[in-house]
């Protein structure tokens, strides 16, 4: 378990590319997309697939 959490940002275009592509299925649908500090590996997937670059590590 990491205690890495990402966040993302009003950027997001709600391509659903992040939902996608976790392996840990972290996140949580809504707006703005949430992320599960418990499942999150810290393996920056997310990041590098998101079109927008939405998603931030915090
Ligand atoms: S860093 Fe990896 S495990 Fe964490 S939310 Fe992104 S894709 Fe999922
Ligand atoms: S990949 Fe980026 S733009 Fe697409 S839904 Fe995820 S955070 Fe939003």
């Amino acid at each position: 378990m990491a205690a890495v959490t990402y966040t993302v940002t009003d950027t997001c275009t709600a391509c659903g590319a992040c939902l996608l592509t976790c392996p840990e299925h972290a996140f949580v649908v809504g707006v703005p997309l949430q992320v599960r500090a418990d499942r999150c590996t810290d393996c920056g997937e997310c990041v590098e697939i998101c079109p927008a670059d939405a998603i931030v590590r915090a």
